[in-house]
């Protein structure tokens, strides 16, 4: 089995044209000081390790909000990875995004192979159980049903906030064609991939090979 997180799942969904969120990674303050004038405010901080798949709650996403803000914002996630006891290996730099939360990705089903998935993500997750599955690969018809599947439709297709649902579409099918290719390819997770009205990014990547 072999995990793809922080730069390398980012790299991952770049090489295939898939938009992630911009950001730098860094090793230690020294760095991660370097790097900071790529970025505007807020930005975010994570701690990506193996060791903590879900980092909010271990403390390992922060927010900054000013320039001042940052170096404590770096020292608290080194704290996180002593107190939890997790490796301090990478930091993720990253521009903060603003949009609607989704879910999508990819999972071998041991009865219909791989299939894609697309969820509303963020604090409705798991209060709503809002998903949709379809068997990969999909076409761009196959997508749109996937988005009226789900109860959040809705939101998704607002007249009022014009979210890029066409380029949403896009990258259902492109993720759903990833298996053709890697048969090895055990889960993929995005969540959250932000839509908004100038398209998609990937916030948070995670990917499992056999
Ligand atoms: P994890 O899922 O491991 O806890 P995430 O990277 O998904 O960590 O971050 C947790 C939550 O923080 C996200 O679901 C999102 O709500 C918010 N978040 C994380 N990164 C960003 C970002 N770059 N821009 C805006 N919100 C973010
Ligand atoms: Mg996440």
């Amino acid at each position: 089995m072999k995990i793809l997180i922080g730069k390398e799942a980012n790299e991952f969904l770049e090489k295939l044209n898939l938009n992630v969120a911009y950001y730098e990674t860094a090793r230690n303050l020294e760095e991660a000081t370097k790097k900071l004038s790529r970025f505007s405010f807020p930005m975010v901080l994570k701690l990506i390790s193996k060791d903590a798949l879900h980092k909010t709650e271990i403390g390992g996403v922060k927010v900054v909000k000013t320039k001042e803000g940052f170096e404590e914002a770096f020292e608290n996630l080194r704290e996180a990875a002593k107190i939890g006891k997790i490796k301090f290996e990478e930091v993720l730099l990253q521009e903060f995004v603003e949009g609607l939360e989704l879910i999508v990705g990819l999972k071998k089903d041991t009865t219909f192979g791989h299939v894609v998935m697309l969820g509303l993500g963020g604090i409705y997750v798991e209060a709503l159980h809002d998903v949709s599955f379809r068997v990969c690969p999909i076409n761009e018809k196959d997508a749109s049903e996937m988005i009226n599947d789900l109860k959040a439709k809705e939101v998704i297709l607002s007249k009022r906030k014009k979210f890029d649902v066409e380029r949403l579409k896009k990258v259902l099918v492109k993720l759903s064609k990833i298996p053709q290719k890697m048969k090895d390819i055990a889960e993929l997770d995005i969540n959250p991939l932000m839509l908004s009205e100038e398209g998609t990014k990937a916030v948070d990547v995670r990917i499992i090979f056999d």
